[in-house]
């Protein structure tokens, strides 16, 4: 049985330049917004349940419509 050898230190995920949406990393298309804009270099993980009822996403840099996860700093 294998074990995994080393800890990513960033989750397996690449955002989304427009909508900051995380996706998989070997996504092409972001399921969110459909950019292609995507990015490897991202910080802070956010993740959103119900983003209408939250009060989180009026302090949020970005505009989060649906549930899931979210990159707080896209570069
Ligand atoms: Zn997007």
């Amino acid at each position: 049985m294998a074990m995994e050898a080393r800890r990513r230190v960033r989750p397996p995920f690449k955002a989304c330049r427009v909508c900051h949406a995380l996706v998989p990393k070997e996504a092409t298309r972001c399921p969110y917004c459909g950019s292609t804009d995507l990015t490897e270099e991202w910080e802070g993980l956010v993740v959103l349940i119900k983003p209408e009822e939250s009060s989180i996403t009026d302090k949020l840099p970005f505009e989060a419509k649906r549930p899931g996860r979210y990159a707080l700093i896209v570069s």
